[in-house]
């Protein structure tokens, strides 16, 4: 593979990116539903749940249980006996629709928490099938929790002093992004709204006094993005702070879970609220396809923290502190191509899936110029949107926009 210095032409590095690329079309119509019900035994840090998977007779399934156990299965109008022994994952030749009983624990002792006062689920607390699916959840709560995870649409229901939260998200999730849940009853709430979408934010209650600034910040940075990008890709947004001090914050499809050091932080030209927002659009309305690289926190880090700085006369000293991050902890010691960067696991990939990756986008745009640019942005934006796109997608995207070959501009520098 051709490499291209990040002093080379912007153009040199989405050459060395161009993988094969498998597109992967998401339209909602052709993915099978998971319909999962959980409820939750607090004390005990317990989840019990039912999974209802559709699947045509002859399919073969892959399951990944994880450390969950399998109470029941149900392959369609057969009952299997569970063997606690069996491999991991499982496999089965699908009978009809798949219905699995299960429970787990989850102490905290890894990312994922249930107790009597929050619960945080990211990991395997569902049987993971592989393939993409539409998912529905519904998740019985006490009465005193409120409960968030993916959905346009979302319904709570009060029935003997608990509640049931249920979430439907139209846009087909592939197994490793899955879904989420999050609940809490140490929350404080504002609803308002942004245009004609909810937009809700729940803070712990020692950071109340945040709730109104966390809901003007979170209109005026969609604004913006919009303006840039084209429409907000979903029908609602919630803006959660994490009950679980983790030390990041995460977008998912139609909620952001912010950390309660950045709740707490006052430096808004890097807010973790506006990138998460941005990511709205890179990586959760258009995924990144990982094979050539996760372009996402790039175009994320440059539609926020870089144009915030830009907006306060502040974008130079912004490309400086990033050009010298890259000199420091990168260059001569741990180069590698955008093209292998999947996400941050130590401080060089965090600066080249970061802070290269938006110089690259920052040196796109003064090729092309402001016009053409954010023309190719929404280009980008709406011809991809739910489903994958590799970087391969957006040097096209580019090289339409603005007529140039960009791999003979690498070639040529
Ligand atoms: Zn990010």
């Amino acid at each position: 593979m051709k490499e291209c210095r990040i002093a080379h032409v912007a153009a040199a590095i989405l050459l060395a990116v161009a993988l094969a690329f498998v597109e992967v079309s998401l339209a909602a119509t052709e993915h099978p539903t998971y319909d999962l019900a959980v409820a939750f035994d607090l004390a005990k840090g317990k989840i019990v749940g039912s999974a209802k998977i559709e699947a045509r007779p002859g399919a073969e399934l892959t399951i990944t249980r994880g450390d969950l156990r399998i109470l029941s299965l149900r392959n369609g109008s057969r009952r299997v006996v569970p063997d606690a022994r069996a491999s991991d994952p499982l496999t089965l030749r699908a009978e009809g629709p798949v219905e699995i009983r299960y429970e787990g624990s989850f102490d905290g002792s890894d990312v994922d928490v249930i107790d009597r006062d929050r619960i945080l689920l990211r990991n395997i607390w569902y049987p993971v099938v592989e393939g993409t699916y539409r998912y529905r959840l519904k998740a019985k709560v006490p009465r005193e929790f409120v409960a968030v995870s993916e959905g346009d649409y979302v319904r709570r229901t009060e029935a003997g002093g608990e509640v049931t939260f249920a979430f439907d998200l139209p846009y087909p999730q592939r197994d490793w992004d899955g879904i989420t849940f999050v609940a809490s009853r140490q929350w404080a709430s504002r609803h308002a709204m942004y245009r004609d979408i909810p937009l809700s934010v729940y803070l712990l209650r020692r950071n109340a006094a945040r709730l109104e600034d966390t809901v003007r910040q979170a209109q005026r940075y969609l604004q913006q993005l919009e303006a840039l990008l084209g429409p907000y890709p979903f029908k609602r947004l919630v803006i959660a702070e994490n009950p679980v001090p983790i030390g990041y914050s995460l977008s998912m499809l139609t909620y952001i879970l912010l950390s309660q050091d950045s709740v707490e932080a006052e430096a808004a030209e890097d807010s973790a609220l506006n990138h998460e927002i941005a990511h709205a659009w890179f990586g959760n309305g258009v995924l990144a396809d990982y094979e050539g690289g996760n372009w996402g926190e790039g175009l994320a880090s440059y539609f926020s923290d870089h144009l915030e700085n830009e907006r306060l006369g502040r974008g130079w000293e912004r490309r400086q502190r990033m050009m010298a991050a890259n000199q420091s902890f990168v260059a001569g010691r741990a180069e590698s191509p955008l093209s292998e960067f999947e996400q941050s696991s130590d401080q060089p990939s965090r600066i080249i899936g970061y802070a290269k990756a938006a110089l690259v986008v920052h040196m796109l745009r003064r090729q092309a110029g402001d016009e053409r640019f954010f023309s190719a942005m929404r280009s980008f934006v709406s011809e991809n949107l739910y489903r994958a796109a590799s970087w391969s997608e957006l040097r096209k995207t580019f090289e339409r926009a603005t007529a140039t070959d960009l791999g003979k501009l690498c070639a040529s520098d």
